[in-house]
């Protein structure tokens, strides 16, 4: 087993007790100190591992921590096979090794490199390096500032960093890469005059990239810059997406010939679909760019260094592509619903918009003629109904927010 930990200050600790509990039970165990969520699950592949431990927290604020368990492929387990790690916890039935089958501990120091050097495989370094760009990497004073910065210096570009120092109380940031943390970023792309921005979360899986002109785009649009080139490069490609997608998305693939396979909103079922349906591209909303000939899952330095390709290629700035693109008014919503209601709420819905064209993969998805769309889905995590819509004005999805959360509301004084 592989067990690595990102830059928080329970981070180590952490990692002693998995080790010790993973010895325990006789798994011999590589230690991989700092390094990112997608270096350890490439090293897992990479070094045919059992599986993996990665101790973060992701996204969140510095206090909390996690444990994501990978599985021998690179990719996290299920959320059933989470369960039944936490059913062995809870009911107190691990099974211990005996004294002279207990298991042995090495450092694996190798890991970061190795990823900066798999990544490299699947760019044209010369083509990245001839155009001598200048990159600024918020690395959220974490591990992302491990092994973009190296690998953006070995495609030849100079590198500006900010929030690279590693530090667990998160002191440059809050380590979400929402529009609100990242205008400073934003501001240092404009003032050093960098082609490019890109700033990560706390174990580096995601990525939020800033135009040359300053400009935060959330993660729909710069997959659908990455999109786009792949199904020029591979038609008829399959790409996975959760409903919580934009419809840009949709059109891209519509526009070059891609077949859209769309999945429950979670990072897990996205990687998990790309390989049930031999999926090489996956995307989401949240700046998530799953590129499957490195590896399913979400990687921010293999987003980067496939950004930095498309801008290569083309010519063209990061701007120039988005624009390209068709836009969207995005606006979201939510409506209080207890738990107990949901399953309720959602059926009465579903008759409500019968015969519209809709998907109940994840709540209720609509799409209307005139390009706009709503989702309508119980959140996992808060007693509320979520609600996401996007059309091609803003007071159009300010509307279908106001219309859809009447009829949630007035579904619900009727049961
Ligand atoms: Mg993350």
């Amino acid at each position: 087993m592989l067990v690595g930990h990102d830059a928080r200050t329970s981070g180590p600790m952490f990692a002693k007790a998995v080790i010790a509990g993973l010895t325990a039970t006789g798994c011999n165990v590589f230690f991989a100190g700092m390094a990112s969520t997608p270096a350890l699950q490439y090293a897992v592949k990479n070094h045919c591992m059992g599986g993996g431990v990665i101790i973060t927290a992701s996204h969140n604020p510095p206090e909390y921590n996690g444990i994501k368990v990978i599985w021998n492929d690179g990719i996290e387990i299920s959320h059933e096979q989470e369960t039944e790690i936490e059913n062995i916890y809870f009911e107190d039935k691990p099974v211990f090794a005996e004294w002279d089958k207990l298991g042995a501990k090495q450092e694996l120091a190798v890991v970061n490199n190795e990823y900066v050097e798999a990544v490299k495989k699947h760019v044209n370094i010369s083509e990245i390096a001839e155009k001598n760009y200048h990159v600024v990497v918020d690395a959220a004073n974490s591990v992302g500032g491990l092994a973009t910065p190296q690998l953006l210096r070995e495609l030849g570009c100079k590198v500006t960093t900010i929030n690279a120092n590693i530090d667990g109380t998160f002191p440059g940031r809050m380590p979400e890469p929402r529009p609100e943390n990242l205008q400073e970023m934003a501001a240092t792309v404009k003032a050093v005059g960098a082609d490019l921005g890109v700033a990560f979360d706390g174990d580096a899986d995601r990525s939020i990239f800033v135009g040359e002109n300053g400009e935060i785009y959330w993660g729909d649009k710069t997959f659908a810059v990455v999109e786009k080139q792949f199904l020029i490069e591979n038609p008829n490609a399959k790409i996975v997406t959760p409903v919580s997608s934009s419809t840009l998305v949709k059109d891209v693939a519509e526009a070059y010939k891609g077949e859209i396979v769309w999945t429950k909103v979670g990072s897990v079922t996205v990687s998990q679909t790309m390989k049930k349906v031999k999926a090489m591209l996956g995307g989401e909303e949240n700046g998530g760019v799953f590129y499957g000939t490195h590896q399913a899952v979400r990687d921010g330095a293999m987003t980067t260094a496939l950004i930095l390709s498309i801008m290569a290629k083309t010519g063209e700035k990061l701007s120039e592509l988005i624009s390209e693109q068709p836009q969207y008014f995005i606006e979201k919503g939510k409506v209080e619903c207890s738990e107990d209601k949901k399953e309720k709420v959602h059926r009465k819905l579903l008759e409500q918009v019968k015969g519209a064209n809709i998907s109940t993969i994840d709540g209720v998805k609509i799409w209307f003629e005139d390009k706009s769309a709503i989702l309508v889905r119980p959140s996992g995590t808060e007693p509320t109904y979520r609600l996401y819509a996007e059309a091609k004005s803003q007071e159009k999805a300010l509307k279908l927010i106001k219309d859809y959360s009447i009829t949630l509301k007035q579904i619900l004084a009727t049961i």
